[in-house]
């Protein structure tokens, strides 16, 4: 009988969670030729959500649980579960049924027919705020345009995928960690099913809009130096127009003398190119914290607790 690990990170999911068991305990039965465990992994919870974990696991010994020190945020918790995973197949959802379980027999039906990974993709993103759908489609535009890599609008963390896959994707041992890129990256025939978006059955989303900026650029920075190489662009191209400007001012002072004019422009351009420079500064101290960051090779999670 083959195994399948389901992870499932948790933080402040009191609410959702027996819903999710439900609906999850459900499907395992219908799947009756495969052996289920349960991951679920706590990221620091402030409510009762390792108390709720605690008793599901007193209820069916299928399940298993950790539980970190603090919040490491739901990268950390994926890979903790990926880490622990055994079984032939692992599948990634989250807590909040977003990630519908009823997906699942259709998943496995595809890795079963040859597929390495089968993967989901939101159609809609109806019931989400206009303005966060806005920057996210701009953000798959950009770094589609920025990386090699392609990350396909709308693609959600739940997976299923057989074990090469999760050994490749673990061994991925960057700190910085951007799941969506990291599957392209590691390639594998991949299977997409398309379904329309789904609310959240209880709770909210952890996700505030500044957080999810971030999530942005630390995808970009992860999969992409382009922005870095853009710094030697603009310097070429701006030495370019000083060289012209230099010698049309020669050529103009030879003609007309010197009088003091020109005062109001070279603010300007004073201002501009402080900005510039001040602008891709920025850019390389991004590229260099992360660097810091990894260089330090810190754990990435820390357990508290695992059953
Ligand atoms: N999550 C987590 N750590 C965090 C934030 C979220 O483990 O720091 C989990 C959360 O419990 C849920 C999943 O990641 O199971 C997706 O989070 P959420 O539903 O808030 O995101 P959204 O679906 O709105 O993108
Ligand atoms: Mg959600």
């Amino acid at each position: 009988m083959k195994t399948v690990d389901l992870i499932i990170p948790c933080y402040n999911e009191e609410e959702s969670l027996p819903h999710f068991y439900a609906e999850a305990e459900k499907i395992t039965q219908k799947l009756k030729t495969y052996q289920f465990s349960f991951w679920f992994i706590d990221d620091g919870s402030t409510d009762h959500t390792l108390a709720m974990i605690q008793k599901l696991a007193a209820t069916d010994p299928r399940i298993h649980y950790i539980t970190f020190s603090r919040n490491f945020g739901k990268e950390a918790a994926l890979l903790a579960g990926l880490d622990q995973s055994t079984g032939d197949y692992v599948a990634v959802m989250d807590a909040d049924c977003q990630d519908p379980p009823s997906l699942l027999p259709d998943m496995f039906e595809y890795i079963e027919s040859g597929y390495d990974t089968v993967a989901t993709r939101r159609v809609t993103r109806k019931g989400e705020p206009p303005i966060r759908s806005l920057f996210a489609r701009q953000f798959y535009k950009i770094i589609n345009h920025l990386s090699n890599i392609e990350m396909v609008d709308g693609a959600r963390d739940f997976r299923l995928m057989s074990r090469p896959v999760v050994d490749a994707i673990i061994s991925c041992k960057e700190y910085n960690r951007y799941s969506k890129g990291l599957w392209s990256f590691v390639g594998f025939k991949t299977k997409w099913i398309e379904y329309t978006n789904v609310q959240r059955v209880a709770g909210e989303s952890k996700w505030s809009f500044w957080k999810l900026f971030k999530y942005a650029i630390e995808g970009i920075v992860a999969f992409s130096t382009v922005p870095l190489t853009l710094a030697a662009f603009f310097g070429i191209l701006f030495c370019f127009i000083a060289f012209i400007i230099i010698l049309i001012v020669i050529v103009k002072t030879l003609i007309f003398g010197d009088p003091a004019t020109g005062w109001p422009s070279l603010i300007c351009i004073i201002m501009f190119m402080g900005g510039l420079q001040l602008f891709f500064l920025g850019i390389i101290g991004e590229y260099l914290a992360k660097t810091y960051l990894e260089v330090k090779n810190r754990p990435r999670y820390i357990i508290r607790e695992k059953k």
